[in-house]
């Protein structure tokens, strides 16, 4: 219960930023009552607003501060659907994303799965832009259900960057376009990964969105994972769109990261081919070669001391440049 207190404490401070003179807002629901790790409580900047969240007038984005959030994240624990992590983790991201001056949606929606009915949670964090065209940067946080695995890489990092990603393209609004930071939940199986199992938030997402009426105005989707690995090598992925793996290889070797880039393909199943398949465009930035002979992956290896903040950088550098000229116009079209 301690780091509960702990948790609200600095929950509530975080909630106070954006409207300084008034009450900290209380969270409406209560957790359910489940062991919490000791260490649970997260550390969200406890400083002036300008100080937390960069300097506004030039924002840059920090592979350091992604780095936090993964050490953040991390001592949740266990974070797959249904588990205390999980829950933890949702809150930390929606407190985050309120400093970060972004609207929230939270999506709740209940999915069979091999292991019964399972209640799980999108969240996204909107960005509004001159036109109404989105470009969705997005990722999973739910993490691998294996007792001890932490995910630091797989579900810490893509939830890191996209937490670092809104607070950068916060501060610098107004931005072209409409920009959704979307973390999805249930990306991981709970058995194996088929049709049917995995890729749950992304697929649940997109129907709702086909129904709204939403996916229409979606431009391009930029899907990272598993991008923290200190020795990072991406491969071009040939589930992704053409145009848009070419526009991000693009800006990656104008910014000299070519080594990081690599000319190699490989096809990942991920929470881009929903998309794809729905015919909206979207690219998935992932380094499926983690430790020798990929050994960290889905493994307890998969730990913060096997991620660098360069590599964060990197990827989020190139995130942000594609996302602009994205904004700008629309290549493919
Ligand atoms: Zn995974």
């Amino acid at each position: 219960m301690r780091a509960r207190t702990a948790l609200l404490a600095a929950v509530a401070f975080a909630v106070s930023f954006p409207a300084c003179n008034s009450e900290p807002a209380r969270p409406q629901t209560e957790k359910p009552a489940a062991a919490q790790p000791e260490s649970a409580a997260p550390e969200i900047p406890n400083t002036e607003p300008a100080e937390a969240l960069g300097e506004p007038e030039k924002p840059r984005l920090s592979g350091d501060r992604a780095m936090e959030h993964v050490r953040n994240l991390v001592r949740f624990g266990e974070r797959w659907p249904g588990s205390a992590g999980h829950s933890w983790a949702q809150e930390y991201i929606i407190r985050y994303l309120r400093l970060a001056y972004t609207e929230i949606e939270e999506v709740d929606f209940v999915t069979r799965t091999p292991r019964g009915m399972v209640a799980m949670k999108n969240l996204i964090g909107k960005i509004p832009g001159d036109s109404s065209d989105i470009v969705v940067l997005a990722g999973h946080y739910d993490t691998w259900r294996q007792e001890g695995f932490l995910g630091a890489n797989d579900g810490g990092s893509s939830t890191a960057l996209l937490l670092e990603l809104a607070r950068v393209l916060g501060l610098q609004q107004p931005n072209p376009a409409t920009i959704w930071v979307v973390f999805f939940d249930g990306e991981e199986a709970f058995r194996q990964y088929s049709d049917t199992d995995g890729l749950y938030g992304s697929r649940y997402q997109i129907s709702a969105w086909r129904r709204s009426g939403v996916l229409e105005r979606i431009k391009a989707v930029i899907v990272v994972d598993m991008i923290g690995d200190k020795d990072l090598a991406l491969r071009r992925d040939l589930n992704s769109t053409p145009w848009l793996t070419d526009l991000v290889w693009r800006v990656a070797r104008e910014k000299g990261y070519e080594e990081h880039f690599l000319s190699a393909t490989t096809a990942v199943q991920d929470d881009h081919v929903p998309f794809v398949e729905a015919g909206v465009p979207a690219v998935d930035l992932i380094d499926l070669d983690y430790g020798p002979d990929n050994r960290y992956w889905h493994t307890r290896r998969d730990r913060v001391d096997k991620l660098s903040p360069q590599s964060f950088t990197i990827v989020g550098e190139v995130v942000l440049e594609v996302t602009d000229r994205l904004s700008q116009r629309w290549p493919g079209e």
